[in-house]
């Protein structure tokens, strides 16, 4: 399979889809996931283009987990959340839906389960909510 230029995250970098942005720099880009298995579900993805961990150029993805490794706890914290799952799929098989590379960073609260992945899409108020949230944990820690 090749990189299909027109997959929604694709969309996204090219603003030709809206997202709730909560990080952008040169090279990577973070936003929620509208449908989140956990409240403040977020995903990190490099402005490169890749299917997932078998094309992705090395380089690349180190420039990526160094993103997820930041925002993650930032995230973290700006939704009071107890912990976080890092999640990262590759191919059908193992639920992978959109076909650029993507990390996961799912917040985890003491006794609440996480939704199945992609069940129920969160009202847009919600969205934008936490967002500002984290975004603004994100300025006061990063400047
Ligand atoms: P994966 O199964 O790892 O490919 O995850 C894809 C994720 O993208 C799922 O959690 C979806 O809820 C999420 N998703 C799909 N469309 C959008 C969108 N337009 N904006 C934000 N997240 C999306």
């Amino acid at each position: 399979m090749s990189y299909d230029d027109n997959n929604i995250f694709a969309k996204i970098l090219r603003s030709e889809m809206p997202a709730h942005k909560v990080f952008e720099d040169d090279e990577t880009f973070a936003f929620l996931d509208i449908m989140p298995r956990t409240k403040g579900h977020t995903l990190v993805i490099p402005k490169n283009p890749s299917i997932n961990m078998i094309d992705i150029d090395p380089d690349n993805l180190c420039v990526l987990i160094r993103s997820v490794h930041k925002l993650a706890p930032l995230v973290s914290k700006a939704m009071g959340a107890d912990g976080f799952v890092i999640q990262q799929l590759n191919e059908a098989a193992a639920g992978q839906m959109v076909f650029h590379i993507h990390f996961h960073i799912v917040p985890r609260y003491l006794g609440v389960p996480m939704k199945h992945a992609a069940s129920e899409k969160e009202q847009d108020g919600i969205l934008s909510a936490n967002a500002k949230l984290i975004r603004q944990e994100i300025d006061k820690q990063l400047g």
